[in-house]
Parts: C-alpha cells; sequence; structure tokens
C-alpha cells in the first residue's frame, strides 16, 4: 500500500510538522494540514518540546477560551499544571492524560512547574460532533491508563481501544489514540476498515507501511492495509491516532471548533467582554467563566 517516492526520494505521504509558538513555548504543528484537516475527529496536534524549562522561562499559557472540542494533554517528560474556569487544578504527568471538554464554552490556564527539567509531551484537539458540541464543558484526569505489550515495546491506549484494551476516556465518535514507546524491532497492528488514521513520530525513526517517519513528521494514513507493519531501527517513540472519518466540515479559529463564521465571531466577541471585564468576567459572560491563576487572560487575535 506503500505511495510511490516522490523525485527526491521522499514520500508524498510523509507531513513535516511546522514550527510554531504556544505561550512562549516552541512547539511542531502536525495538524492541521492542507489537504489533511482532520483525522477522525482529531483536528489538531501540537508537539511541545522537548525543551528545558528553568524558573523564569517554560510554558506559560494564560486564562483563553475553548468552544467544540476536546483537548488531550500528554507528557513524555516534565510536568503542567492544569487549572480551568470549572475548578480544576490538576498536576499532569508522564503516563497520565488530561481530558477537557470544552462543549459550548470553557476557559482554562496551562503552565509548566518552575523546577528546572525537560518538558515533552503533545496536545491534541478531538473535534466534537453536533449532538454534543453545545452541551456542557467538564475535565477528567486518567492517571491509569491500560498498557499493551507488543513485544519490542509497550502501547499506552490514551483514548477509544487498541489490542482489546479500552482507554477511560469518554470521547463523542469512534476514535483511537495510542502512544507506542518502542526499542528496535517489528510488529504488526490490525487497523479498522472504517477509520482513516496517522502516524506521528515523537522522537526516533521508524519504517510504517513500507514509509520511513522521522522525529517531527506525520504520516497520512487514511488509506491504510488491514495490517499495518511498524519497523523501528532505534528507540522510537510514535503516536497512531484514527478515527472514523468526522462527515462535518469544520470551521476552526484560534481556539475556537464551530461550522461557520458567524458562530466563531460571537465566541470571539464573548471572549473579548471577558478580557475587558477583568475579575468580574463570570458575571458578564455567562459560557466563560474566571479561572484560578496568577497568569493574564490571553486576548484573541483580530477575526480578519
Ligand atoms: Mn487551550
Amino acid at each position: 500500500m506503500a505511495a510511490p517516492p516522490t523525485p527526491d526520494g521522499t514520500s508524498a505521504r510523509v507531513l513535516d510538522a511546522r514550527a510554531a509558538d504556544v505561550g512562549g513555548f516552541a512547539v511542531r504543528r502536525a495538524l492541521p494540514r492542507v489537504g489533511m484537516r482532520t483525522v477522525g475527529a482529531w483536528c489538531f496536534a501540537d508537539h511541545m518540546g522537548p525543551e528545558v524549562v528553568t524558573e523564569t522561562s517554560g510554558l506559560d499559557v494564560g486564562p483563553h477560551p475553548h468552544i467544540g472540542l476536546q483537548t488531550v494533554t500528554w507528557l513524555v517528560e516534565g510536568s503542567v499544571r492544569h487549572t480551568d474556569s470549572l475548578g480544576s487544578d490538576q498536576l499532569i504527568r508522564p503516563g497520565q492524560l488530561n481530558l477537557m471538554t470544552a462543549g459550548h464554552g470553557i476557559v482554562h490556564a496551562e503552565e509548566s512547574v518552575r523546577a528546572r527539567g525537560t518538558l515533552h509531551g503533545v496536545q491534541l484537539w478531538i473535534a466534537q460532533p453536533e449532538q454534543t458540541r453545545h452541551g456542557p464543558s467538564s475535565f477528567s484526569h486518567l492517571a491509569d491508563l491500560p498498557v499493551v505489550d507488543v513485544g519490542h515495546g509497550n502501547a499506552t491506549v490514551m483514548i477509544g481501544d487498541y489490542a482489546r484494551a479500552e482507554s477511560a476516556a469518554a470521547v463523542d465518535t469512534p476514535l483511537m489514540g495510542v502512544d507506542f514507546d518502542l526499542q528496535a524491532g517489528a510488529s504488526t497492528h490490525s487497523l479498522r476498515s472504517d477509520f482513516e488514521y496517522a502516524v506521528y513520530v515523537v522522537h526516533g525513526r521508524a519504517r510504517v507501511d513500507g514509509t520511513v517517519v522521522a522525529e517531527g513528521q506525520l504520516l497520512d494514513l487514511r488509506r491504510h492495509p488491514a495490517e499495518l507493519l511498524v519497523e523501528t531501527l532505534e528507540p522510537t517513540r510514535l503516536l497512531l491516532l484514527g478515527g472514523l472519518p468526522l462527515g462535518e466540515p469544520l470551521t476552526m479559529w484560534w481556539n475556537f471548533v464551530g461550522r461557520s463564521r458567524e458562530e466563531i465571531a460571537t465566541a470571539a466577541t464573548d471572549w473579548a467582554a471577558y478580557v475587558d471585564s477583568g475579575a468580574s468576567a463570570s458575571d458578564v459572560v455567562e459560557r466563560f467563566a474566571t479561572v484560578d491563576t496568577a497568569l493574564a487572560p490571553i486576548p484573541a487575535p483580530a477575526l480578519g
């Protein structure tokens, strides 16, 4: 099933994540892409770090809103404090999952813990379907996810199910996300014929379905075989993301996932009122309540 190589020897299915900045922290953005906006309901993927955090520099993402999506935070190294407008205050460490559901609206802040060390992880967004995207917000921290032995390493089931192990994380569409921590070797993995998939390499290098994918690269597996062959020549960390094609065109802007420009503009207006109101935000904007953090709210960019 491997696509023919392009003239320069690379595969057309391999995409380099692009550099971006979130709260002063360097990230590599793998999704969305031109030509690949979503993989199942996965609509956004940021690879954070690895970068050294100190007492004075690190991840500083002040209060900001979300609508219509779930955020999945997953760390490889370091720790991050999450606070939100539901009153959650949660430290997350490697092997644990933070799942925040925005629905009609939520506000949260994310900050690296101020002890010197490396911070490395991913933040993924899941688009909520029409049935739930106007619903209530929620937050859950899952400290005990299923881990499956795949021979040359382990697979942690973050979302959905894999090899008869199921994550307790609640999502609204058929979806899966698995983190493979692999040594050199080879393994095969059953894929669902009704799912589309992508592989993102967090660290190392692998040959996946015959195509070499290195750190910071995304492999398009929307068309895929029934059995996925993964071969590694060195220690490699990779994510397999998959799901039923969403079938709903999304309008994504800044931290909002909606279906129309009008809807996004309304959320932007609500957020501007929040930022302008300062400490009494919850009194003026019904869907965006205050967050217990010392960081200042982040204004939205101009809606062009
Ligand atoms: Mn956020």
